[in-house]
């Protein structure tokens, strides 16, 4: 099994993305801590209590995000692998953005990955081994209209893969971004009618991408056959935005 005797944390696991990466990884081997902001029942579906623990913990607050690396560091002894997953959308126009909107996707998609990312490595950093793998979207390279906020935090998270890579290459830490195009998931269940047709119009594989598609690209790029590769953003869109 690819990650056999590997620890991960993946944020935002319960549902979409992060769900199919942390059943992925575990089905590697792998034993997996993920987050989530609220819903347990979901959770509690991919959680099996020994191998693949869940924790209720909100990414936008330093202190629970410390505390749950904490907690995994206690009942793991290690962390090899970092997915910074957790994201939300608050789309409008700018002239109709709140400030609110505007601080809680910044938060949650951007400082959300500082909050965690900062203990894991400490914990990497004493190993002098690891792997983070950060969550981005096209919206981040080509901007999208109605996304000022999420297109800003999703750029930003492509800024700290690229400083973090160069800032802990030496203590053998990779750290890459996957950015995604259109994926079925509860954030794009959402889109319909006329934006969704002229979307997948715009989708040169005329279909958005599934969440286990994305997860088998997470789990290249998280594992040993991706170790020569940091600083970089994969772009997984169907075409979209090439
Ligand atoms: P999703 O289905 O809406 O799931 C979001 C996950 O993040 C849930 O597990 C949710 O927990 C968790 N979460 C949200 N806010 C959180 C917080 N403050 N603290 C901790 N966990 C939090 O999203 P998705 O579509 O799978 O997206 C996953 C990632 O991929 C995001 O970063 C997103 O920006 C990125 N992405 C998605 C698409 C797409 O088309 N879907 C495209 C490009 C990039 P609860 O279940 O408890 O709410």
């Amino acid at each position: 099994m690819l990650f056999e005797g590997k620890v991960a944390i993946v944020t935002g696991g319960s549902r979409g993305i992060g769900r199919a990466i942390v059943q992925a990884l575990a089905g590697e081997g792998a034993r997996v801590a993920f987050t989530y902001a609220q819903n347990k029942a979901l959770a509690d579906e991919v959680a099996n209590g020994d191998t693949v623990i869940g924790f209720q913990a909100d990414v936008t607050k330093f202190d629970q995000a410390k505390d749950i690396v904490k907690q995994v560091k206690e009942r793991f002894g290690r962390i090899d692998i970092l997915v910074n997953n957790a994201g939300i959308t608050r789309d409008k126009l700018i002239a109709m953005m709140s400030e609110k909107d505007w601080d809680d996707v910044i938060d949650t998609n951007l400082k959300g990955a500082f909050n965690i990312t900062k203990p894991v490595v400490g914990a990497m950093l004493r190993q002098r081994s690891g792997t983070i793998l950060n969550i981005t979207s096209i919206s981040g390279i080509v901007g999208m209209a109605g996304q000022a906020n999420y297109s800003s935090s999703k750029a930003g998270m492509i800024g700290f893969t690229k400083a973090l890579a160069k800032e802990l290459a030496k203590a053998n830490i990779t750290v890459n971004a996957l950015a995604l195009g259109f994926v079925e998931t509860d954030m794009t269940a959402v889109l319909n009618g006329e934006y969704r047709t002229k979307a997948l119009a715009q989708i040169p594989l005329g279909r958005f991408g599934k969440a286990e598609e994305m997860a088998q690209v997470a789990l290249f790029m998280l594992s040993p056959t991706a170790s020569y590769m940091t600083g970089q953003v994969l772009q997984v869109d169907g075409g979209l935005a090439m």
